[in-house]
């Protein structure tokens, strides 16, 4: 029924594919707002099975001319102004999560399903709350070694199945994206902008335009046309071969200073099993140097091959060491995390910690090195 797709001539970067009248896309459903309806106490909850047989009543989300798909989770999007269409499959995940409850562990499945999937599709999809989507997206980023293809989370701040949603147009945005721009990246889609994941932030709980990317620009704009800012898209490895790193370190934290925070709870933070911490700290990267006995504990745990990150509070900005309170840290061993956010820190040292087979040496000079375009290297 469908045109068979041609196989693409070009591998440009960030390219449209002006090859192809139709492009195949995964969409991994793991739950969020997007797809929840009230209860009976009237709070939103993740509805299973609920999510495909509605869409295929929208017409923009599927063509009811082009296939006959009841009961199959295959969906067919019109033709759009640039005369191609998306065929999509939803691949509903059970139970569907409120992305608050979601763990490590799940990060974990939807990189083993991007695996599983990855030589069928163009591009994939996935569909999760907003309130741990900069984290999931920041961990794929990390997971998905020599990626060649687009992954792009996306959610909303209002179901789909409202009059007024935002979902609608975050999806439908997401599914062009995945499918007709060659970016080799882990993206995040909302608010008609386009961000590189594990540079993202959850910044506004209530707006549309909840998300943003502090330390770089988006990586395209979606308006009537979409610009996409070509010279900052990661060039993709042609000579590596695509695999997931499915392992994740558990055993590491986020500690964020606070006026008066006392040896004792920074001890006790950075007792084992703990093998990696990022200090979220003031400003510029700065914390007490008045207090020895901090100093102390951070040192100690350092000696005992606990990989520690220093990263700012601020939402934006990089840590350095131009003050004495910065380089106090540095003196014990911590490491400068540049302008990464406190999501990409975080889940870059469960990756890097993860990595069984390198040296504590090795693991504390990946942390320093931009592995995926999460921080700028100076
Ligand atoms: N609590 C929801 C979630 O993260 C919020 C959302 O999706 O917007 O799953």
């Amino acid at each position: 029924m469908f045109q068979r797709r041609s196989k693409l001539a070009t591998a440009g970067v960030a390219k449209s594919v002006e090859q192809e009248q139709e492009a195949n896309v995964l969409v991994i459903y793991t739950g969020g707002t997007i797809g929840m309806l009230r209860n009976q106490s009237g709070v939103y909850e993740p509805k299973s099975n609920y999510m495909i047989p509605e869409l295929k009543k929208f017409p923009m989300f599927h063509d009811k001319s082009q296939s006959e798909t009841n009961g199959s989770n295959l969906l067919v999007t019109p033709l759009m102004r640039n005369g191609k269409r998306v065929v999509y499959r939803i691949k509903e995940y059970s139970p569907l999560l409120d992305s608050s409850n979601m763990s490590m562990d799940d990060w974990s499945k939807i990189a083993n399903d991007i695996s599983l999937y990855y030589d069928k599709y163009d591009g994939f999809v996935v569909l999760h709350g907003t309130d741990t989507m900069a984290y999931t997206a920041s961990a794929l980023s990390f997971m998905c070694e020599n990626l060649g293809k687009p992954i792009v989370v996306t959610g909303s701040q209002i179901p789909i199945y409202e009059v007024r949603s935002d979902g609608r147009d975050n999806f439908l945005s997401a599914l062009v994206v995945a499918s007709q721009y060659k970016i080799p990246e882990v993206l995040v889609v909302f608010g008609n902008k386009v961000l590189r994941g594990n540079r993202t932030i959850k910044n506004d709980s209530g707006s549309f335009d909840a998300f943003i990317s502090p330390n770089i620009a988006s990586i395209a704009d979606l308006g009537t046309d979409i610009t996409v800012n070509s010279f900052l898209v990661l060039q993709r490895d042609t000579t590596q071969q695509f695999y997931v790193h499915r392992d994740i370190c558990k055993n590491v934290g986020l500690l964020r200073l606070f006026p008066g925070i006392s040896e004792q709870l920074v001890r006790s933070f950075l007792q084992p099993p703990m093998q990696g911490v990022v200090l979220q700290s003031y400003g510029a990267g700065n914390a007490p140097d008045n207090c020895p006995g901090i100093l102390r504990a951070i040192k100690e745990a350092i000696k005992r091959e606990v990989i520690i990150v220093n990263i700012t509070q601020c939402t934006r900005g990089f840590v350095d060491a131009s003050y004495a309170t910065g380089k106090a840290l540095y003196d014990q061993g911590v490491i400068p995390g540049g302008d990464m956010t406190a999501d990409a820190a975080f889940t870059k040292l469960s990756y890097v910690l993860s990595k069984a087979s390198l040296s504590n040496k090795t693991k504390t000079e990946m942390m320093k090195q931009n592995l995926r375009g999460e921080c700028t290297t100076r």
